[in-house]
């Protein structure tokens, strides 16, 4: 072993801005860390009104989620440029900061629409892609930001899944190595202690509703309780921080 250790990122984000998010954010704040929210303007859920999402965005990075929550795959050009200046605009007016930072809606987009992404004046955008623990990677001149873990009991076909639409056979293989572990606190355990030991990412994401609908709030904790025990070996930061790092 060389003293040339790799450094260990770690990111959270969480979409669609339904009210819980304050949930996740006074978590978050209690173990030290930061994160980035993603927050459609309508959705077909209650989300958070502009004055909670102002506050939220005092204290942690709050990215662009469309508009309307619009898969931009199948949206027409024209659309899918009112979808991302439209969305970019309104964050913007309503945390008066500025927002360089998109979350595809279900992590849909063709490749050929990362260039629109990145005229909008996006310099990062997140993905679904996941159990990854690289580095963000340039495309388009923009950041793409793969994720770690979902803080969401999945199935493990819905890993292997994931592994195969992306042809990723290295997650694949990660997924194979952990197939039998539904118990995604655990998985999630395993990649951070991989980034830990080997530097890289652990990106840790998900939807606040989900939470609780799935009774994770105490995995949820724990995890968090987790990464901040690790606070002298990992930097935490948002996930724009983290597309600064792209190769
Ligand atoms: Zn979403």
């Amino acid at each position: 072993m060389t003293g040339n250790h790799a450094a260990s990122l770690v990111t959270t984000s969480w979409d669609d801005g339904h009210p819980l998010d304050l949930r996740i954010a006074d978590l978050l704040a209690r173990y030290g860390l930061t994160g980035t929210f993603y927050i459609p303007r309508n959705v077909g859920w209650p989300t958070m009104t502009a004055g909670e999402i102002c506050q939220l965005g005092s204290r942690f990075e709050v990215g662009a989620h469309t508009l309307d929550h619009t898969a931009l795959n199948r949206a027409a050009d024209g659309e899918v440029l009112r979808q991302l200046s439209g969305s970019r605009a309104w964050i913007e007016d309503v945390t008066g900061k500025p927002c360089r930072v998109f979350c595809f809606p279900a992590g849909k987009y063709r490749r050929a629409q990362l260039p629109l992404v990145r005229g909008a004046g996006y310099l990062s955008a997140r993905t679904i892609e996941f159990l990854s623990t690289d580095l963000p990677r340039r495309v388009e001149g923009l950041a793409l930001i793969p994720t770690t873990v979902q803080a969401y009991p999945h199935s493990p076909v819905a890993y292997a899944r994931n592994a195969l639409k992306r042809w990723s056979l290295v997650n694949l293989f990660r997924t194979g190595a952990l197939l039998s572990r539904r118990d995604w606190q655990k998985l999630a355990g395993k990649l951070l202690e991989r980034t830990l030991r080997h530097g890289g990412v652990f990106h840790l994401w998900g939807h606040s509703w989900e939470i609780e609908q799935e009774h994770q709030w105490d995995r949820l904790e724990k995890l968090l309780a987790t990464i901040a025990a690790n606070k002298d070996k990992v930097t935490s930061m948002t996930n724009s921080e983290l597309g600064s790092y792209a190769l």
